[in-house]
């Protein structure tokens, strides 16, 4: 099978032979539409230390389970199952507190440490916790992002402890920060409002009903007047909770200085590099800071969500590519050339249904 590799020298689209179970506990699953996502970037750009050279890369996929082992109990072959970016076992420590990333035997291993999505057939460890069945009435597209970016952003309204009426600023417009506007909307909020610099990804933003302010940051790193901006239209007070879902030191800082004395801060971002907290200028706001990488454990509580209707994913996947077009896949993401904000990867299998279009490639 074809397999987009993670190489020092960049992505590889190699050849790699079928996986197949290793432990009791494994399931084989057919990928039927997997994702570029970007902690993808983040390990290709050499950030993430714990991603191992060689590995298949990809973390976020729907497929159909082909394979159990003997004690696999909640699926079956022939179902089809949202994929959790986490590998947990259920019933270490941290598993027991649903604090899964940090599982004992676990964490973020698809893609990252063990071989991933980005191909045609992924073994899943421990499956019976990593992989959520779904129903005929929720199909791949909607479903796609359920196991990471949609966790993701659920992980962070959750830690930005939302209540009824607040205001919530959402920093950065991509993938994980509509997600996270999106599961804010779920706690009640008076008011979401989002901040990021392009201006296109705000519009959609507000297309889908995530945000209800938007702010386009014309000078990014000019914190302070994006921060003004915020207070004029909090009362002069700040917002509520914020989410930060960009990653650079100026959303850093403008995380902390939007932010309402008292206000929780959550930082679901992968940064790439180390920020600093200026705790003289902070001292008396009196802020509560929690940082993540997803604890994904609501995946069948996001799968309801979507069959009711409420949360909707689908106008985040601005562009679908075949597996063997995966590399053009990656350059158009990382760029976000034609106003891509999330790719979808279908196996090369799908060529057919796709030749009706003259296109291999089509835009949603
Ligand atoms: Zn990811
Ligand atoms: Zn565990």
């Amino acid at each position: 099978m074809q397999a987009l590799v993670f190489r020092d020298t960049g992505p590889c689209l190699e050849s790699r032979p079928l996986p197949r179970l290793q432990a009791p506990t494994d399931a084989l699953v057919r990928v039927r539409l997997s994702s570029i996502c970007t902690s993808d970037l983040h390990i290709l750009n050499g950030s993430v230390p714990r991603a191992r050279p060689g590995v298949v890369l990809g973390h976020e996929f729907v497929g159909e389970v082909v394979e159990t082992g003997s004690e696999v109990r909640r699926v079956r072959p022939g179902q089809r199952v949202a994929v959790n970016v986490e590998t947990f076992c259920g019933q270490c420590f941290f598993c027991r507190q649903g604090f899964v990333n940090n599982c004992e035997q676990g964490g973020w291993e698809l893609g990252c440490r063990i071989d991933g999505c980005q191909t045609e057939y992924v073994r899943v460890p421990f499956a019976d916790n990593g992989l959520d069945v779904l129903p005929d009435s929720v199909d791949d597209l909607s479903a796609l992002l359920v196991g990471d970016v949609l966790a993701s952003g659920y992980f962070g309204a959750e830690l930005a402890a939302i209540r009824p009426g607040d205001t919530v600023l959402v920093i950065g417009s991509g993938p994980v920060g509509i997600c996270a506007m999106l599961c804010a909307r779920l706690f009640g909020p008076a008011r979401i409002i989002a901040v990021d610099r392009l201006a296109g990804r705000l519009a959609l933003a507000q297309r889908m009903g995530a945000a209800d302010e938007v702010i386009c940051a014309a000078d990014e790193t000019d914190t302070a007047a994006l921060a003004g901006q915020v207070h004029d239209l909090t009362r002069g007070r700040g917002a509520d909770a914020v989410i930060e879902c960009a990653g650079d030191s100026a959303t850093f800082r403008l995380a902390w200085q939007a932010a309402r004395p008292n206000a929780s801060v959550a930082l679901v971002a992968l940064y790439e590099e180390a920020q600093t907290l200026p705790l003289p200028q902070m001292y008396g706001k009196n802020l509560i800071f929690k940082t993540g990488g997803v604890d994904a454990v609501h995946s069948a509580r996001l799968i309801r969500l979507i069959e009711e209707g409420r949360l909707d994913t689908r106008p985040l996947i601005t562009h679908t590519f075949l597996l063997r077009d995966i590399l053009e896949a990656y350059r158009v993401f990382a760029r976000r050339e034609d106003g891509c904000v999330k790719c979808a990867i279908l196996p090369d299998s799908a060529a057919a249904a796709l030749s009706s279009t003259s296109n291999p490639r089509f835009d949603r």
